[in-house]
């Protein structure tokens, strides 16, 4: 009964002490690591530091009584899931029908048979394992459907929820928010010439210094493919096209380690600002920070544009060479 090579830890409070020493010399014997207990309110304060996997829980106990402290475990995030068996001399069906609607996983009644105990502790340890694992799994797709695989950042799918929940905070609060749409100059090149392996080492470390050169708030995205976007909120255009020249200075200085390939990218950037004067929807604000992307690359590379009707660019480095 061992859970990553190490007893089940069963916390048995109970205020009759000669009961509990009982139960927890017999769940000792099976292999269980007990710790045992005599009021509900220690185990409460306790109960984090103890970390068991299940607890036997009294019914009646003076001070606070068994229902009580498992109301109170339902309650909190880290106990919602924990394991708890009621055990009881009250054995009437109203009895048991109230322990299990207060969250009990299985009430068990006074005088207490060691077998019946055991298999119920092995039931619900079991369902627990499972619910864990139910947990980890549900965790993972969650993490998979928000996070692109091969950068480990945001997907373009978590942007626009971003992009969403941020705009209609820009909107109550008349806050303003800009949207950097990157794109890697002449990406097909280096795939050409170094081989997709090292193509893909240089979109993980392009990622990472994204990260790196915008602020914690900033919201880094992979749009698709080598499409990169960066969430700005609380920033105008003019502080915009600031942080993306600093970007783009930086790229175009920086050589990317990439398996032992030293490979060198620069990075068209296309800016679109939601404002009081300009109050664009998510669709909008994309189609005009691709527009301004459009412009930039058009007019040579290694450029940042900010979207205006005429869309010129405002920021050049040296034209990326093609290759
Ligand atoms: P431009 O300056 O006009 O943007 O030129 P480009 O070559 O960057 O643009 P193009 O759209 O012609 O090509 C994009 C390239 O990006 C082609 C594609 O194979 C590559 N690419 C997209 N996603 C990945 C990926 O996940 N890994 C690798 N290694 N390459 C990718
Ligand atoms: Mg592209
Ligand atoms: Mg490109």
């Amino acid at each position: 009964m061992s859970r990553e090579n190490r007893s089940y830890r069963v916390l048995i409070v109970d205020d009759d002490p000669s009961l509990g020493r009982i139960m927890a010399y017999f769940l000792q014997k099976q292999g269980y690591d007990t710790v045992l207990m005599n009021t509900a309110r220690t185990a409460l304060a306790e109960i984090d530091r103890l970390l068991p996997d299940l607890v036997l829980l009294d019914v009646t106990m003076p001070g606070m009584s068994g229902i009580e402290m498992l109301t109170k475990l339902r309650q909190s995030d880290r106990t919602r899931l924990l394991p708890v068996i009621l055990n009881s001399a009250l054995d009437r069906p109203e009895d048991i029908v109230t322990g299990l609607r207060a969250g009990a996983n299985d009430y068990v009644t006074k005088p207490i048979d060691n077998a019946i105990l055991l298999a119920r502790v092995e039931t619900q340890l079991k369902m627990a394992t499972l619910l864990f694992e139910l947990d980890s799994q549900r965790q993972l797709l969650d993490k998979l459907a928000a996070y692109d695989s091969l950068t480990e950042i945001y997907n373009r799918r978590s942007l626009m929820e971003v992009l969403d929940a941020q705009l209609q905070q820009a909107r109550t609060h008349d806050r303003n928010l800009s949207l950097l749409m990157l794109d890697i100059d002449h990406f097909k090149q280096i795939n050409d010439t170094h081989g997709h392996l090292v193509g893909d080492q240089a979109l993980r470390g392009f990622a990472h210094l994204l990260e790196k050169l915008t602020r914690k708030a900033d919201t880094v995205a992979r749009f698709g493919g080598e499409e990169f976007t960066i969430l700005m909120h609380g920033i105008n255009s003019a502080q915009a096209i600031e942080a993306a020249e600093r970007i783009r200075r930086t790229l175009e200085n920086t050589a990317l380690d990439c398996d032992g390939s030293t490979v060198k990218i620069t990075v068209s950037i296309g800016i679109s600002t939601f404002s009081a004067d300009h109050p664009a929807d998510s669709h909008t604000l994309i189609g005009e920070a691709d527009r301004a992307l459009y412009r930039a690359k058009l007019e040579g590379r290694n450029r940042v544009c900010l979207y205006d009707p005429n869309c010129t660019s405002v920021f050049a480095g040296t034209p990326a060479p093609p290759g």
